[in-house]
C-alpha cells in the first residue's frame, strides 16, 4: 500500500475530491484487472492505472484508451476487497480529460456516447435507432452496418419512431444540474 502524503500527488487529491476514492486504500491486488471482460482492448489496466495517479501522472492517465473502453459494468467493483468503485473513477477521469482539452484517443466511443446522451435529453430515453444514424453519418460511414440493422429491423429490436417520457421537466433538470 502506498501512503500519499500532502504534497505526493496533487491529482491523486484532486480525483479524491471529484470521486470520492481514496487512493491509499488500493492493494494493487489486480482482482479489478483480471476480472476485467473489456482489458484486451485498454492500454492499461484499471489497477495500473490507479498507481499511475498515486504517482501524480495526469496527463498519462487522462491520455489513456483505458478511460474510454470502461464501460462501467462494475463487475471489477463488485470484486474488489476494498471496494474502491473504479466505474466512477472512469467516469471523473473522462470528465477531467475533457475540461483540459486532451486529444481523445478513442473519439467513436465519445460520439456514440454524446450520440447516446443526446436522444435522452431529447426523449428522456433512448432512440437506437436514431442513435445509430447520427454516429454513422457523423462517421460518414452509414453503410457498414447495414445487414446488422436490418436484421434488427425484422425482429423488432429497433423502434422506427422514439418515444417520449411524460415528465421531461424532469429530464431537462438533470441535464441543467451540475
Ligand atoms: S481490485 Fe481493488 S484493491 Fe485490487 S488492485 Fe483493483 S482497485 Fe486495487
Ligand atoms: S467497470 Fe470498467 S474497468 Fe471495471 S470491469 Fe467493467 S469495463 Fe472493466
Amino acid at each position: 500500500m502506498i501512503l500519499l502524503d500532502d504534497g505526493c500527488s496533487d491529482f491523486a487529491g484532486e480525483m479524491g475530491e471529484r470521486t470520492g476514492i481514496d487512493f491509499n486504500r488500493c492493494l494493487q491486488c489486480k482482482t479489478c484487472a483480471n476480472g476485467c471482460p473489456f482489458i484486451d482492448g485498454m492500454d492499461q489496466a484499471p489497477n495500473r492505472i490507479i498507481r499511475m495517479i498515486q504517482f501524480g501522472m495526469a496527463e498519462e492517465v487522462l491520455k489513456t484508451s483505458t478511460i474510454w473502453v470502461c464501460v462501467g459494468c462494475n463487475t471489477c467493483s463488485s470484486a474488489c476487497p476494498m471496494a474502491i468503485d473504479i466505474p466512477a473513477l472512469m467516469d471523473g477521469l473522462r470528465h477531467a480529460a475533457l475540461e483540459r482539452g486532451i486529444e481523445i484517443p478513442e473519439p467513436d466511443i465519445l460520439n456514440f456516447h454524446q450520440e447516446v446522451l443526446n436522444t435522452v435529453k431529447k426523449y428522456g430515453r433512448t432512440h437506437k435507432l436514431e442513435i445509430m444514424m447520427r454516429y454513422k453519418l457523423k462517421k460518414m460511414d452509414l453503410f457498414s452496418d447495414m445487414g446488422v440493422g436490418l436484421k434488427m429491423l425484422k425482429k423488432r429490436k429497433l423502434d422506427l419512431t422514439p418515444s417520449r417520457v411524460k415528465d421531461m421537466k424532469a429530464i431537462e433538470k438533470i441535464f441543467q444540474e451540475p
